[in-house]
């Protein structure tokens, strides 16, 4: 604690990403970034931006196009919905610090909802800009209770599939709290970083009803599905009074949170959709198949709509199964939180990833 800092700093308490290990050696399974290259049309985007213009880098000496006109038509045209009902920022982190900034109520006594068990930067950024709310508790098996979210609020955000659990609500349940914060005038923000892995039980995102709704707002990234967590692009989906409220914090902040690469390779990868369709459905098969074997190893697996699973082990511990699977070369995400003390969130990698998960959870499991 620093004098220097002032109270607001003080009171922080920060989000910790996981860990990003500087040498190759781990099978990285904790931070649900795709295992599968980006497109190549994203890189040829990025190529272009830079053999531009009369030197190698020319544009770089510009700045980027603060309305990311290109990228919101590329996502407008992907969604159905018109460029004015997308935003854009760098990274989906950044998009749902501004929706807090715009859409909660700091020195109110109506608390923003969201679940116990889920994002954990929800009261992180809640903390940053002093807005007051209240965490319910997802029932027994880890699902959200829609019925939870039909009271007098500050606002409803929640992700869908919910992470860390994976689970997937029904959009009918997601629509009834849409409607009924609507009544109240309350902003209802719908996370979908993980919506394109629901696969094939239907896709259960928000972003047709946006019309209906324009209290309903979906937030997206680019760096789960989209292979791209290192370029830092995100977005969000909604009515243009919404999408205008963020453009405001946006502008009262930093006018140029996409740069010329991120908004070029974004666009592309937005456009190219029979490649992402053929690496999710790898991953969709791989989080099947390494869902029925933990399965049979006697694990207890919550079922999934997302690019990870949500485990315990039948005889260790949380952090036991964590430190022996580091030690075995393998990182998973271990959150240290009651309820789920015992659980472990495994991103989805390569085939050959998982094999040696399950191999090492085959042998520790049971020693
Ligand atoms: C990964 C993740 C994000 C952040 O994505 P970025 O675009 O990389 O900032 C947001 N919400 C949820 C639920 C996530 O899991």
């Amino acid at each position: 604690m620093s004098s220097y800092w002032n109270d607001r700093v003080k009171k922080l308490d920060p989000y910790v990403p996981g860990e990003q290990p500087r040498d190759g050696q781990f099978i990285k399974l904790n931070t649900n970034e795709n295992p599968y290259p980006p497109s190549p049309k994203v890189i040829e985007a990025i190529r272009k931006v830079l053999s531009d213009g009369p030197a190698m880098g020319d544009r770089l000496r510009l700045y980027p196009d603060p309305g990311c006109r290109e990228l919101r038509e590329a996502i407008a045209g992907r969604y159905a919905v018109k460029p004015d009902q997308v935003f854009a920022g760098n990274g989906s982190d950044e998009v749902l610090a501004f929706v807090f900034g715009a859409f909660f109520n700091s020195n109110t006594a109506l608390p923003i909802l969201f679940p116990d068990i889920t994002y954990s930067f929800y009261p992180v950024y809640a903390g940053l800009w002093n807005i007051p709310f209240r965490t319910i508790p997802l029932t027994e098996d880890f699902s959200i209770n829609s019925d939870d979210y039909l009271v007098p609020s500050g606002g409803v955000i929640f992700p869908n599939p919910n992470a860390p659990t994976g689970r997937t609500l029904p959009l009918r349940d997601i629509l009834a709290v849409a409607g009924y914060q609507k009544k109240q005038n309350r902003v209802v923000v719908i996370d979908e970083a993980y919506a394109a892995f629901s696969g094939p039980a239907g896709d259960e995102s928000a972003v047709p009803h946006i019309q209906e709704y324009p209290n309903l707002l979906t937030v997206h990234t680019f760096s789960k599905m989209g292979s791209l967590a290192g370029l830092r692009a995100g977005f969000a989906i909604g009515s243009e009074e919404l999408i205008e409220g963020l453009c405001r914090v946006r502008d009262s902040f930093n006018s140029y949170p996409l740069d010329r690469l991120a908004q070029a390779g974004a666009a592309a990868a937005i456009r190219d959709t029979a490649y992402y369709d053929g690496i999710t459905q790898k991953v969709i098969a791989t989080r099947e198949r390494t869902a029925a074997a933990l399965i049979t190893l006697g694990f207890r697996v919550i079922p999934s709509g997302a690019n990870f699973l949500f485990v315990s082990s039948p005889k260790k511990t949380g952090p036991e199964l964590f430190a022996a699977l580091r030690e075995r070369g393998i990182l998973i995400r271990h959150f240290n939180k009651p309820r789920i003390v015992d659980f472990l969130r495994v991103s989805i990698g390569t085939d050959e990833d998982m094999d040696a998960f399950l191999k090492a959870c085959g042998e520790i499991a049971f020693d």
